[in-house]
Order: C-alpha cells, then structure tokens, then sequence
C-alpha cells in the first residue's frame, strides 16, 4: 500500500525549516501532502493562494509532493486523503510539548494514524515563520530563511 504522509501547517510563509524536513521526509514516503491549514480567526500575513503558490514554486519538480489547503481537523483530511502518518518537525522542548498534546489527541481521536516526528537539523532550528514574518514585514533580507525557490520579491504579504 502506498504509503502517504500529511505535513500540516500555517506556512506563512514556508521556510527552510520546513522545506529541510519535508526533503528529508521523502525517504520515508512514497507521497507527501503538504496541507496549508485555513483558519477563519486567524490573521496571517500571506494569503492561502499565495502561501500554495510559494511551496509549489518550491517542490515543481518533486511529483511525490502534493500541495492542498484543509479546514477543520487534521486527522479527517488524513482519512480522507488515504494518508496513514502525520509528519511534524521539531526543533525545541516546546514544540515537544505542544507535539505531545496534539499527537496523543490525535492518536485517540484517529487510532490508524501514525504521527512521525523528525528533529530538524541544527541549523534550522532557529527558523520560525512568525520570526521570517516579522523581518519582511520591516524590510529586511530574509531570503536565506526561506528556500532557495522562493523570491520573496515575487510575493506581496498583506499589510496590518
Ligand atoms: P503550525 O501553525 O502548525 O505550528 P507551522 O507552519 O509553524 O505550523 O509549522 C508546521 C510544522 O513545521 C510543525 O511541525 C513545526 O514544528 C514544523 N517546523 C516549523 N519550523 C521548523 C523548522 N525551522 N525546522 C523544523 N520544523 C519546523
């Protein structure tokens, strides 16, 4: 059976951190959905269509990857999606601890689904996209946080 992994997240934007586990992820499946979570009460920065176009920009030319957007639980669109793991990255304790809750809600909520979790590596775990946020929103350079695919120039973010 083909084995498939959902790779949830806000994205906005996308950054190496993430870009690192998903390479790294493709060992282990043979597809990836990357799905760009929507959610009404939250402000973000880049639109949804804008975040999809910057990953798919990203994985042109990866056919494993897939890039969609879902709203409400994740372990429903893993169902019905036919994905049997759930792959998260973890860089600190704290995302740990926030892993652990959701993990084992998850696991209670869904028995057939299989959270992965991979440590990123050193150098990317620093990266977080509220940070990558915060220096395009202030003008700086932040093209070395977000993969080489992605020229920041080409997307607008919306201002608050
Ligand atoms: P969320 O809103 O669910 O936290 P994010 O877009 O921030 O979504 O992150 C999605 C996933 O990527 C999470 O598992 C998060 O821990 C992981 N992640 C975020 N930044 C990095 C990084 N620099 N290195 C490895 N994993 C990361």
């Amino acid at each position: 059976m083909k084995k498939v992994a959902v790779f949830p997240g806000s994205f906005d934007p996308f950054t190496r951190g993430h870009e690192g586990i998903i390479r790294r992820a493709l060992s282990l499946f043979d597809e990836i959905i990357i799905a760009v979570g929507v959610n009404a009460l939250k402000k973000n920065f880049y639109s949804l269509e804008t975040r999809k176009e910057m990953i798919s920009k990203v994985f042109e030319n990866e056919p494993r990857i897939i890039v969609d957007q879902y709203e409400g639980l994740t372990v429903d669109f893993c169902i019905n999606n036919g994905a049997a793991f759930l792959l998260r990255g973890l860089r600190t304790a704290a995302d740990f601890e926030f892993e652990r809750a959701i993990g084992q809600v998850n696991k209670a909520m869904a028995p057939g689904i299989e959270s992965v979790f991979l440590l990123t590596v050193p150098e990317h775990s620093f990266i977080n996209s509220s940070i990558v946020r915060d220096i395009i929103k202030n003008g700086g350079d932040a093209s070395r946080f977000v993969p080489a695919a992605i020229n920041l120039k080409d997307y607008k973010g919306i201002e608050d």
